[in-house]
């Protein structure tokens, strides 16, 4: 029987986004928890879709006794504050050390963390905590699907499994699957890990695993590589809007022999490049999106806001769809999620049915202006509700005063704090049913696709302001290590 001490530390950093991204940011909740301790750890973890639950579920009649200590996360956004990062590690640190010896760790960790001066700010932390445990004991880290992969965290832990699905509908999954190799390291195994940086960067649209995509091709022969003594074959496709040396997909597998886990790295890496050119798609201006749902009046749309998703580090409050839709007038139309905490507030103060004026969103970035005019106020909400759709599934969101507010036709739901739009109880928050409009217009990438793409006929990617830049070649990467192209 071992105690097994569990930790959790999460951030997607834009590193174009603007930063830095503060302490506040990690103690407070939206989709997920805010910070966390002890036994708060596992109850506000519970029965939700992310990969500390799955883990703590899988490990619950095992045996072994977990020790939670801290689990937080942030919305992706601009590099983390290093006072943040210190703060939190140095807490993280302290916990350690009351919680006595421990015989394993698990680590829910994004995986690709930058802060004001650390690139690689998962690896700082795991030689951090090395120094209090030691190198005996096993680490076990789940990551996400966008970690970016370094020496120093392969060094670090003995096993580390990555989401297979993008979108992330399989985070608790994750942790069950990091649950399984922690018990057979507790048991005696051992694996050796072998790994390979590819020197390409995929936009994030191109990344969904769903359908006929190349990523859901690779992912299909990672797991044909998989046997008993070969665990885990995994491709990691990483975070594109991040500039520094480490940027990149990468493949790692974990197996009983350093040369069967070569193999493994070798053969997953023949089929990425056979497929690596088919990592494209197009992306449309909002006002060619709208004119092709004109054209096709009997159809509905899903129109991704994909540079505005907070999901990416965007700030979720930019207004380009928004005008075209109102430039164009067409109605029937929905737009999801507005971030504008003030315009939530006063439609709270002026109440349902009543008319309120006041400039919605276009706070974030230059040259996206705010939306003016008069916006009936068709319902509210506190912002608190739990997640239905496969990626948000248990989530018990805190996304403030929420508010659906409608112009010329065209409802703008309305929220407090910054949300990917990827799931459906956030229109039923506030009264309405996305399958009620034609056009609906999403600030997400992918993850929108696990609860909403039965509704539509046709999704359009659009290129509209935002900091989750799609096309990569207009961002001015000057830290990426040489020969690292973008595809
Ligand atoms: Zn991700």
């Amino acid at each position: 029987m071992a105690r097994i001490g569990v930790l959790g530390f999460l951030h997607e950093t834009n590193t174009f986004a603007p930063g830095p991204t503060e302490l506040a940011r990690f103690i407070e909740a939206d989709a997920w928890p805010g910070l966390v301790e002890g036994q708060a750890l596992l109850d506000a973890t519970g029965a939700m879709n992310l990969a500390v639950s799955g883990f703590v579920a899988a490990m619950r009649d095992t045996g072994h006794i977990l020790a939670p200590l801290l689990w937080c996360s942030a919305n992706p956004s601009g590099p983390v504050a290093d006072a943040a990062f210190d703060t939190i590690v140095s807490r993280m640190e302290t916990l350690l050390r009351q919680a006595g010896p421990l015989d394993a760790l698990f680590l829910d960790l994004h995986g690709s963390m930058v802060t004001e001066h650390l690139d690689d700010a998962e690896g700082e932390l795991l030689q951090r905590l090395r120094r209090i445990t030691g190198p005996a004991i096993p680490y076990v880290a789940a990551l996400d699907f966008h970690a970016i992969i370094t020496q120093a965290m392969v060094d670090q832990t003995q096993a580390m499994v990555a989401y297979h699905s993008y979108p992330h509908v399989d985070m608790a999954d994750t942790g069950a699957r990091a649950a399984r190799m922690m018990q057979r390291l507790l048991a005696g195994e051992s694996f050796h890990a072998a790994w390979q940086k590819l020197d390409f960067l995929v936009s994030m649209p191109w990344q969904s695993t769903l359908g006929d995509e190349p990523a859901g091709k690779i992912m299909a022969q990672a797991r044909a590589l998989e046997t008993l003594d070969r665990p885990e074959v995994q491709f990691i496709p990483g975070f594109p809007n991040s500039d520094t040396p480490e940027s990149g997909p990468a493949i790692l597998a974990y197996a009983s022999t350093p040369a069967r886990a070569q193999a493994g790295v070798q053969a997953l890496a023949q089929r990425v490049s056979g497929l690596q050119q088919a990592f494209s798609g197009t992306l449309h201006t909002p006002d060619q999106a709208l004119q092709i749902a004109r054209t096709h009046a009997s159809l509905r749309y899903i129109l991704a806001d994909t540079q505005d998703n907070p999901g990416g580090g965007a700030a979720g409050d930019t207004t380009g769809i928004l005008h075209a839709l109102l430039d164009q007038q067409l109605s029937g139309a929905a737009v999801a999620l507005l971030c504008d905490a003030p315009f939530a507030l006063a439609a709270h103060q002026a109440g349902t049915g009543s008319t309120i004026r006041l400039p919605l969103g276009g706070r974030s970035t230059p040259g996206d202006p705010p939306v003016e005019g008069d916006f009936e106020i068709l319902a509210l909400g506190d912002g608190k509700f739990v997640g239905t759709g496969p990626f948000y599934q248990g989530c018990r969101m805190e996304l403030g005063l929420m508010a659906r507010a409608r112009i010329q036709g065209v409802d703008v739901l309305v929220s407090s704090r910054k949300q990917q739009a990827a799931d459906q109880a956030m229109f039923r928050h506030l009264g309405a049913d996305p399958q009620d409009y034609r056009i609906l217009v999403l600030k997400s990438s992918v993850h929108f696709r696990a609860d909403f793409s039965a509704l539509a006929d046709h999704i359009l990617m659009v290129k509209a302001p935002g900091a989750n830049t799609a096309d990569l070649r207009e961002l001015r990467y000057t830290r990426l290590r040489p020969g690292v192209t973008i595809l």
